[in-house]
């Protein structure tokens, strides 16, 4: 007899799935359908040909993730109900037992995961990201960059494990508790070494030169009481030509990074709005906010687990026929995001209301009218499309559509 939680599972598979697919073809009909014209508010600003550019990279981006949907589909059978899991265990458990065995299943199912998305990273990169332009990346940095991520998941992912699956075994009951301390002490570190560690073995980072742009900047930190140890300019351009400015670390070892792009593509008062936004991030508390929650909810899942962990239907259910604290971790993180997908509107909804709050400031400490400008250039430049699904954008869009963005900035404007 079927396990009832294996008919939870499928069908909870399957209508998701068949839901993320209807989502992008409803995208593509409603870019495709406004492909003709340039829309109203945009149509001094932005050509036709940009216009159908960015129509027809949505359309081809879309196709890809179809095929993504359905290869994850498959792959998720393949470990749990497909028997893939089983077959790992068996492996693992015939040379190593313990921490190691815990270990050696789950980089498996990392890596051999990794090697089946291969392909298609390798078709979006070289061949949809090519044919608009956007991709500067030769096949050697993509190899060099593949195998930096294996060293770097293997040098950090290791000791991460095996102090994961202790805490799980040597803490009792209460496991959960310690493995979410861990996690938050965890991530804290990540973030405090991302910038001056980690960051640099993927691009180069040089301090910002002395001008105009950094004088601007200084003064616009200066006016919004804003303190980092350092502006730097990073390579992106080795990689893509989209254009990028973001903040990393926190407290003093805040660091402002534009992208070479960036600085290339807006003029300087264009880039101060731009920062202006970044800082409002930070101001409105949004970053901080960001990370209780995503706290919050890693205490939420781990307590789940922590209930799920002994549950014999819960292995049964997902077709695993052994069970023990790294299966339990593989599964769990495996079929956790069939189940949260239907909530991912929560999360979209709560990181436009930071966009909005963000260009708000952005408004009051630099220029509307600036920030319009440099958003208008990076859409036609990114060829990010102006006309959205507005269902596909609910579930999928951290950052609010171009027009209401831009309509609410121009309210803001202040009389030159
Ligand atoms: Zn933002």
């Amino acid at each position: 007899m079927t396990p009832a939680f294996t008919t939870v599972f499928v069908a909870a598979l399957v209508l998701t799935s068949l839901f993320r697919v209807w989502l992008k073809w409803r995208h593509t009909r409603h870019v495709r359908a406004h492909r003709a014209a340039v829309p109203a508010g945009f149509a001094d600003r932005i050509g036709l040909a940009s216009h159908q550019k960015a129509a027809d990279y949505t359309v081809d981006r879309s196709r890809t993730v179809i095929i993504d949907i359905g290869i994850e589909t498959l792959v998720l059978l393949g470990w749990t109900l497909g028997g893939g899991l089983d077959a790992l265990h068996a492996l693992c458990a015939a040379h190593l037992d313990g921490l190691a065995y815990g270990v050696a299943l789950i980089l498996g199912v990392g890596f051999i995961s990794a090697a089946i998305d291969l392909p298609l990273a390798l078709y979006r990169q070289f061949v949809v990201e090519a044919r608009y332009g956007f991709n500067r990346m030769t096949p050697a940095l993509f190899l060099s960059d593949l195998a930096k991520q294996a060293a770097l998941a293997l040098v950090i992912g290791v000791p991460v494990l095996l102090a994961v699956l202790w805490l799980m075994g040597a803490m009792g009951e209460g496991w959960w508790l310690y493995v979410w301390l861990f996690w938050c002490g965890f991530n804290l570190l990540i973030l405090f070494v991302w910038p001056t560690w980690i960051a640099p073995l993927f691009n180069k980072f040089s301090p910002l030169p002395d001008g105009d742009m950094k004088t601007r900047i200084e003064a616009l930190l200066a006016r919004c009481g804003f303190r980092s140890s350092g502006l730097f300019v990073m390579d992106g351009s080795k990689r893509s030509s989209h254009g990028n400015a973001y903040f990393t670390g926190f407290g003093d070892n805040k660091r402002i990074v534009f992208f070479d792009t960036l600085l290339d593509k807006l003029a300087p008062p264009e880039i101060e709005a731009v920062l202006a936004h970044e800082l409002g991030h930070f101001r409105r508390r949004h970053v901080v906010q960001r990370m209780a929650l995503a706290f919050a909810t890693s205490l939420a899942f781990l307590w789940l687990l922590g209930q799920l962990i002994d549950a014999p239907w819960f292995y049964a259910g997902l077709g695993v026929g052994s069970q023990n604290t790294a299966l339990a971790l593989v599964l769990f993180f495996l079929v956790v995001p069939v189940f949260t997908f239907p909530f991912s509107p929560l999360g979209s909804q709560l990181s436009r209301r930071h966009e909005f709050e963000a260009d708000a400031y952005a408004a009051e400490h630099a220029s509307a009218a600036d920030l319009v400008r440099a958003l208008v250039k990076l859409y036609d430049d990114n060829a990010a499309t102006l006309t959205p699904d507005p269902l596909h954008s609910l579930f999928h869009d951290s950052h609010p559509p171009a027009a209401q963005r831009i309509a609410r900035l121009q309210v803001m404007e202040k009389p030159a």
